[in-house]
């Protein structure tokens, strides 16, 4: 296995549909403007105007006190781990979170974490799961320090946490002596599914993070929030893995952009997912999980077609998806994909099923 990702193939089809991932929005004219017009300083130093009015404006947003940008969404979910933990410690998230699949086992290599994953549909666990999964505070077991939350939950088919499971689990936590750390990669797309107010969803939370890459279409950035004392700790994690910026203002002024003209628009993106689901829901061979948001799962099994194969006969007809497991299919709806783009894509799976 190499680590370096590979460069695009100059022979490969055009791409009329990116299903991939809604990480892969290029930043629109608009938004490089702002950019452009964006005040800029030394943001390690506290100086970039543009990035203290990002995390004033996310702060509030969140209902806590204080925040930090940082490059990525990864860089936040490791540093509220690395400033809620030490080296010992057991973080308890769902089987299927982000942090066990998909950040090359940071929680281990860096924070020297372990992390207990507990079983629960559409990448949920409920409060009962939870609790059964607290251990005796003694010598022998690790000290169980950290509840994570994904909202929403990527492999749970970008399922939004109800009100009342959240609070149930975050009482919980507290309860038992753990914080509760919130990936909120797709917080916004929870928001607008459920119309309940980003600060309202992160009520028990002690902390937050949205990533402006997923759907927002911004070319990078994430904001982490919490108390201006946490904040203050994750600072000096921030320092130490290199993620101190200079005039990252450029990037928070698009971020700043996302947050006045992306949000509302996800419902478009929700719909075309919905659109998607009712087309795959009519293919042969296909089962579809019903979206919650913008991210459509799907199984082949049936269709006796992997995954991987799928996937490669859509993207010679310029459809391009993602693969979660051999037989299971993502695709994901933002803003660079339109009801035509739907529709495409529907023409391109059934025409891969019936190769
Ligand atoms: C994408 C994602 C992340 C990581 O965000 P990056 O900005 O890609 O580092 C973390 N959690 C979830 C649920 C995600 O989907």
């Amino acid at each position: 296995m190499r680590n370096t990702p590979t460069r695009p193939d100059p022979l490969a089809p055009q791409v009329r549909a990116n299903l991939y991932s809604d990480t892969q929005t290029k930043p629109s004219a608009a938004m490089k403007q702002a950019m452009m017009d964006a005040p800029l300083g030394d943001e390690q130093h506290g100086d970039d105007p543009t990035v203290h009015a990002l995390c004033d404006r996310m702060a509030a947003l969140l209902g806590k006190e204080a925040a930090v940008f940082l490059p990525s969404g990864t860089m936040c979910n490791e540093i509220a781990i690395l400033t809620h933990c030490r080296h010992g410690d057991e973080v308890i998230a769902h089987e299927t979170a982000h942090i066990v699949a998909a950040e090359g086992g940071a929680p281990g290599a860096l924070a020297g974490v372990s992390v207990l994953g507990l079983a629960g549909a559409r990448g949920q666990f409920d409060v009962d799961t939870l609790r059964a999964a607290f251990r005796e505070r003694r010598r022998h077991a690790p000290p169980q320090t950290l509840v994570e939350i994904e909202q929403t939950a990527n492999l749970g088919g970008g399922s939004v946490w109800p009100l009342d499971r959240l609070a149930a689990v975050c009482e919980a936590a507290h309860e038992g002596g753990m914080a509760v750390h919130m990936d909120g990669a797709r917080l916004m797309n929870a928001v607008v599914a459920a119309g309940v107010p980003a600060a309202e969803m992160a009520a028990g939370c002690d902390t937050v993070w949205l990533d402006f890459t997923k759907g927002l279409g911004a070319p990078l950035g994430a904001v982490l929030c919490g108390t201006a004392d946490f904040i203050d700790a994750a600072w000096l994690w921030k320092q130490r893995l290199g993620g101190s910026m200079r005039q990252a203002g450029i990037c928070a002024a698009a971020c700043l952009y996302a947050l006045d003209h992306n949000v509302a628009r996800l419902a478009e993106d929700h719909a075309n997912a919905a659109a998607l689901a009712r087309g795959l829901a009519q293919l042969p061979g296909i089962a579809v999980e019903a979206p919650e948001t913008n991210l459509v799962f799907f199984d082949t099994t049936a269709s006796g077609i992997t995954a991987a194969e799928l996937a490669a006969r859509a993207r010679r007809a310029g459809v391009q998806l993602s693969t979660m497991g051999r037989y299971r299919v993502r695709a994901c709806t933002h803003l660079d994909v339109d009801r035509d783009g739907i529709a495409l894509a529907l023409d391109a799976i059934r025409a891969a099923l019936a190769d």
